[in-house]
């Protein structure tokens, strides 16, 4: 009997998915969760998101892939099956995200948050530029991700540092690890990046008297996880100057509701959860990698610790 792949995603485009895993593993057969589909058939599941209820009729599943590297929605869930859980670790989607890091670093950098203030007040505002290897950047998280930003961060010429929760040797880059090192870690970090991933132990990490750790003037980017950072909080210290800009990309709900104070801020930068997506050309091969892992009796690749949340 050919095996199936079920697929379920409210955002990501169904048919670009099929199409690239088709190309890998061209006996697979590809289901969509909102069409018909026999759940006996199905040994693997790609998700981002399944609705409650939705691995129950799955008797013969093999292995569920997180549609994205983020697996704060799915490891937390009651109804997740005994099978391994694995998430998306792919080249392009860390190169994305660096790019978004790096833009927004330098923005920061470069002062444009107080040029576009200026700009909007018809105001001629001389800023002294500085050059990068005055500038602490700190970075929260050095996996797939926080590493590859780390490193292109640390090409610009920045001094950089990274916090992490295990020892890292990172050419060029500072690293400490361990929740001990953390209030030390901040004390001197001009521009911090949150790259951790949501879990219990990194829920609210920043929290108010974390946000007060860092220096006056201080610039924070969250490309994470909202609840990483208490959004009162961070508003606060925003509001307050001793923050003084900040780019978020991810909030403590989705979509940021209208009513939100950060709309109004001038000194903040909204994207809508956009920094990095997973990408199908890139990404089927190494979901088709772990079914072929599977099919050989070998353990998945990028497997997910529940335990650890991440
Ligand atoms: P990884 O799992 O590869 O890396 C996570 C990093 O965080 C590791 O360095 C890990 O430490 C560190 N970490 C985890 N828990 C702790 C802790 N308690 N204390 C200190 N350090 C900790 O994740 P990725 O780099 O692939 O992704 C990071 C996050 O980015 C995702 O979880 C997701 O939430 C977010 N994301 C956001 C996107 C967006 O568009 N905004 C897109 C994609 C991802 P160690 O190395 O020691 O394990």
């Amino acid at each position: 009997m050919p095996e199936t792949l079920l697929f379920h995603s409210d955002y990501d485009d169904a048919a670009a998915w099929a199409g690239a895993l088709k190309r890998e593993l061209p006996d697979l057969d590809i289901a969509v969760s909102t069409q018909a589909f026999d759940p006996a058939a199905v040994r693997y599941a790609l998700v981002w998101q399944p609705p409650t209820g939705f691995f129950a009729p799955l008797a013969n599943l093999a292995l569920v892939t997180n549609l994205g590297a983020g697996v704060d929605a799915l490891v937390g869930r009651a109804d997740l099956p005994g099978v391994p859980v694995t998430r998306i670790c792919d080249p392009e989607m860390a190169r994305m995200m660096a790019s978004f890091v790096l833009m927004a670093v330098l923005r920061h950098a470069r002062d444009l948050p107080q040029l576009e203030q200026a700009r909007r007040e018809r105001r001629w505002h001389w800023v002294n530029p500085r050059t990068a290897g005055e500038i602490t950047v700190g970075i929260l998280g050095l996996g797939e991700l926080g590493a590859r930003a780390a490193r292109e961060v640390a090409g610009q010429g920045f001094r950089v540092k990274g916090w992490s929760r295990s020892p890292k040797a990172l050419t060029g880059i500072e690293a400490l690890h361990g929740l001990g090192a953390l209030d030390g870690f901040l004390a001197d970090v001009e521009i911090l990046v949150v790259m951790l991933p949501l879990t219990p132990e990194t829920r609210h990490v920043l929290d108010a008297r974390r946000l007060a750790l860092l220096p006056k003037g201080a610039k924070l980017v969250n490309v994470a996880r909202g609840p990483v950072v208490d959004e009162e909080a961070l508003i606060a210290a925003l509001r307050s100057g001793h923050l003084e800009s900040a780019t978020l990309d991810v909030f403590e709900a989705e979509p940021l509701p209208r009513e939100s104070p950060l709309w109004e801020m001038e000194n903040v930068l909204i994207t809508p959860h956009l920094a990095s997506v997973a990408i199908p050309a890139s990404a089927a091969a190494q979901i088709a990698e772990n079914i072929r892992r599977l099919r050989r009796g070998e353990a998945p690749l990028f497997q997910v610790e529940a335990g650890r949340g991440y």
